[in-house]
């Protein structure tokens, strides 16, 4: 059948008419994309939901966003009802790795392709695609900027004293993140420049359950007790920004960053909030920036592929093994942050305006 002309151009007044209007032309007309997020409790999940609407509804689909409030059985129910509802395409950020086998089973056999969000879903054969950041990287710039806020705040002090938190041991993540910064911490601990005094060193011994900045502040609180009677503490490698806080609390409660108590180098990680204004404060003394905007764009071009028949663009076929398969990713780099630059960074680049940081 032959489209005259005119229909065509009525066509294109239609979807013209619509963008007018501020609606994104043909809206929803690709179907519906679940997105299954693991907690609000984070503003980084938050920003990561809705950079995804935004980009996903821009793009045509429709979207079935959900948080799981850090609820394992929650989050598998919200799961299994996208499914039910015949989702094109499931996007997870799991809370724990390990436990959506089954219903990413009946997922594939409904033929809803998944793709792994920021964390990787391990003990699956169904995880067909990855968009995360390098997350060993993650880890490596982590330690780095411990190091170098060791080197500038007490460089007359050696060895250094420092402790060491890991994020949730359910979460894939924690573990490249850990083994990132020990990649360059071990070195300096073996050389004697830093010593660990409670000799916690280990994710089985140093995870934070659920990246819960309320363990992590009691964790600091008993290190400092029974550690440091006649020691200070110069640092503490924190993977996450909720953790951080808490860790600052912990010093800060026993005396840390007032009279002559340097506060110690806390690093951290997503740049939230809380943590800039305590950069600026001088109290954390930096975040790794991961711009969520930049991972939803990866997710919905990943998709966008996945849905017209072709192959997603991929960056990384080696290193995420979930123990089923290597799943093939799309890794983005990261940046540290830190009072220096915070300002060009993050305002530069307008994921804050400069009042939200006031
Ligand atoms: C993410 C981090 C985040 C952490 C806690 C990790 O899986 O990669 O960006 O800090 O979870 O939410």
């Amino acid at each position: 059948m032959q489209v005259s002309r005119r229909a065509l151009l009525a066509l294109g007044g239609a979807a013209a008419a619509t963008s007018v209007l501020g609606l994104p032309a043909f809206a929803q007309d690709k179907g519906t994309i679940g997105i299954a997020m693991p907690t609000q409790s984070s503003a980084r999940w938050i920003a990561d939901g809705a950079a995804m609407v935004e980009q996903f509804t821009a793009a045509g689909y429709g979207t079935d966003l959900q948080y799981a409030e850090d609820d394992i059985p929650n989050q598998l129910a919200q799961i299994e009802n996208m499914i039910t509802k015949g989702v094109k395409v499931l996007v997870i950020a799991a809370i724990d790795g390990t436990t959506l086998s089954n219903a990413l089973d009946n997922a594939a056999a409904a033929g809803i392709k998944v793709i792994a969000y920021d964390r990787l879903i391990r003990e699956s054969g169904s995880v067909d695609y990855y968009a995360t950041f390098d997350n060993f990287k993650v880890g490596v710039q982590q330690a780095e900027s411990l190091v170098a806020g060791l080197k500038a705040r007490f460089a007359d002090v050696k060895p250094w004293n420092v402790e060491l938190f890991g994020g949730s041991p359910d979460d894939n993540n924690a573990f490249f993140f850990y083994n990132g910064a020990m990649s360059v911490l071990q070195p300096m601990i073996d050389a004697g420049d830093i010593v660990i005094p409670s000799g916690q060193v280990g994710m089985d011994v140093v995870g934070t359950l659920r990246w819960d900045g309320a363990v992590a502040q009691s964790r600091m609180d008993n290190l400092l007790s029974s550690n440091y009677g006649d020691k200070a503490l110069h640092g503490a490698l924190s993977p996450y920004d909720g953790l951080s806080i808490g860790i600052l609390s912990s010093v800060k409660g026993v005396g840390y960053g007032s009279g002559d108590l340097a506060m110690p180098i806390v690093t951290g990680q997503d740049c939230e909030v809380p943590s800039i204004k305590s950069i600026i404060a001088g109290e954390q003394y930096s975040s790794i920036f991961k711009d969520t905007r930049e991972l939803a764009k990866v997710t919905v071009k990943m998709v966008d592929a996945i849905l017209s028949g072709g192959t997603p663009e991929i960056n990384d076929e080696k290193t995420y093994d979930n123990g089923v398969k290597v799943v093939p990713s799309y890794l983005l780099a990261s940046q540290p942050v830190d009072a220096a630059n915070y300002e060009a960074v993050l305002v530069g680049s307008g994921y804050y305006t400069a009042d939200q940081l006031k």
